[in-house]
């Protein structure tokens, strides 16, 4: 892993306009709403040309630090990982095993007169301060400050007073009692009382394997990597020569029919995880736990998220999941998105899962005891206990994303992306000054050298400044340029992304100098 850029955290930076992002994404093909042909469909996101270099950059980062070359583990010795690649529909037991059916449930509440449907959750209502019980409610969507302002104008309407923040107080939804709901405005709705009651909404997409559609043939996709893995602890074990401490990694893709997608790829109902179930004895959950925490922290400061927006939050006890109770914890690892600022949203949870899913599955397939772990050192059976990083590949990258975006006024592209040089999707843009005086001759000769090790771009069209802005906006940290001088000289300029200094270095040393600079 390459050490964090710096250690001492960047002071906070005002945040971004998040339509600015989405803009500039569409524009150079970072990101595009899913079938926008058609309209799009809500909660799915793809990647264009560059977003793709940059999500499969991280993916990689990822993989190579985690499984292929993971730093010592705390008792000094190398860690222990393998991956797996598991396939998005299971044999539905799994997920009766794992408490997702009839479990991975969210309370939902319905309005009647929208159709709209909310996260219960995700509610709060305003109401005056002197509610007697008989007031107007207005409900919005948390973390929507313009429907929160306007919920507070229509109340005040309502009540024939002037608007004023203090006359009113917010309430989560779910605070309120069932008779309240007849005085509640839903947050798209113009009359009251046309809110549900909350109801349990199933998150898991459903589908039917094979030509029969009955209950025999149900099917999910998977609204986790998680359980993949667990189902092949045994094989994983049988198959090679690992050992408990040892971990099992899994990068994939999983669907949650998410009730309100929203922010970007935040919430998105495809996305990719990026999943380690690491297998310890019980006793030593407190050490491994520490260990995992505090590496996959650092992790994501290595790939630039250095700065403030990045923090460390350890959950209290009542938001413990069902398996972690009693465990050595769980925090979350949380950026803060201009959508949460200035609050954070979660990148990632390392949780101590207990022996749970384990568990679960042997008592689910019949396997019961004969399942648990055989420490042959020690002479013992037990079901080891896990700590799980997992993390959002489309979070990470719509952080990365975020925290690259820097705005510009001096540049003629207006903004920066300033991403860290081992994220970035281009790594050098290589251009001949004009395209011809057997400029384009040496840059397309460069070019062809060059990209057989590294994702460089060739571009000898428009003038100089131009293919400088566009590379600026791809968040290139590298542009080589031939001029007439390379052809006397054989050096070439070469101009650093944030700085805009500009040095010439010899032609032949090109690769060397981004290899040293990048790595690879
Ligand atoms: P949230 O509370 O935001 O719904 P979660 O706690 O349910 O998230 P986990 O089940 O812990 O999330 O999933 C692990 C990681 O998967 C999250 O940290 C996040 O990065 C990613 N993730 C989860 N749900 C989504 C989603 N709907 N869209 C994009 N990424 C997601």
């Amino acid at each position: 892993m390459t050490a964090p850029a710096t250690d001492s955290p960047a002071p906070i930076r005002d945040p971004i306009r998040m339509e600015d992002l989405v803009a500039l994404c569409r524009r150079r093909g970072f990101i595009f709403q899913s079938s926008e042909i058609y309209g799009g469909i809500n909660g799915f996101w793809d990647y264009g040309p560059l977003g793709v270099a940059l999500k499969r950059n991280l993916k990689d980062a990822w993989w190579k630090d985690m499984v292929l070359c993971p730093p010592d583990g705390p008792d000094g010795e190398p860690l222990s990982m393998v991956g797996v690649d598991c396939t998005i529909i299971m044999n539905s037991r799994v997920w009766e095993a794992s408490g997702h059916v009839g479990g991975f449930n969210d309370p939902m509440v319905d309005c009647r007169e929208s159709k709209a449907r909310y996260r219960a959750d995700h509610l709060a209502v305003l109401v005056a301060r002197e509610d007697d019980g008989s007031r107007r409610m207005m409900a919005f969507i948390e973390g929507d400050d313009a429907q929160r302002e306007k919920a507070g104008k229509v109340l005040a309407k309502y009540e024939r007073a002037e608007f004023s923040p203090d006359r009113y107080m917010v309430r989560p939804f779910t605070s309120l009692a069932r008779t309240d709901l007849t005085r509640v405005v839903g947050p798209d709705a113009k009359e009251p009382g046309t809110l549900t009651e909350p109801r349990a909404f199933s998150l898991m997409f459903k589908t039917n394997v094979g030509a029969l559609e009955d209950a025999s043939s149900i099917a999910y996709l998977r609204p986790e990597t998680a359980q993949g893995i667990f189902a092949n602890f045994q094989n994983v074990l049988d198959s090679t020569r690992v050992r408990v401490p040892f971990g099992i990694a899994q990068i994939g893709k999983a669907f949650r029919n998410e009730v309100t997608p929203r922010n970007f790829t935040f919430r998105s109902r495809e996305f990719e995880q990026m999943e380690i179930e690491f297998f310890i004895r019980p006793d030593s959950a407190g050490e491994w736990y520490a260990f995992w925490r505090e590496l996959r922290h650092r992790w994501w400061r290595s790939i630039g998220l250095t700065g403030a927006n990045l923090v460390l939050r350890e959950h209290d006890r009542d938001e413990l999941a069902h398996y972690a109770k009693e465990g050595a914890g769980t925090c979350d690892i949380e950026y803060r998105f201009p959508f949460t600022a200035p609050g954070f949203g979660e990148l990632e949870g390392v949780a101590h899962r207990s022996d749970f899913d384990l568990r679960r599955h042997a008592e689910f397939c019949g396997k019961g005891e004969k399942m648990r772990y055989f420490d042959q050192e020690k002479n013992e059976r037990y079901f080891p206990h896990v700590i799980e990083p997992s993390a959002g590949a489309d979070r990470g990258t719509l952080a990365l994303l975020c925290e690259a975006y820097t705005p510009d006024p001096s540049r003629p592209s207006g903004v920066v992306m300033k991403f860290h040089p081992r994220m970035a999707p281009v790594k050098a843009g290589i251009f001949p000054l004009v395209n011809k005086d057997g400029m384009p001759e040496v840059s397309e000769r460069l070019h062809r050298e060059l990209r057989a090790r590294f994702a460089v771009e060739h571009d000898p069209k428009q003038s100089i400044g131009k293919r400088y802005a566009r590379m600026d906006e791809a968040g290139t940290p590298y542009c080589f340029t031939i001029d007439s001088d390379t052809l006397t000289n054989q050096t070439v300029t070469v101009r650093e992304r944030d700085t805009l200094s500009q040095e010439r270095i010899a032609l032949d040393k090109v690769g060397a100098f981004l290899a040293e600079k990048i790595g690879g």
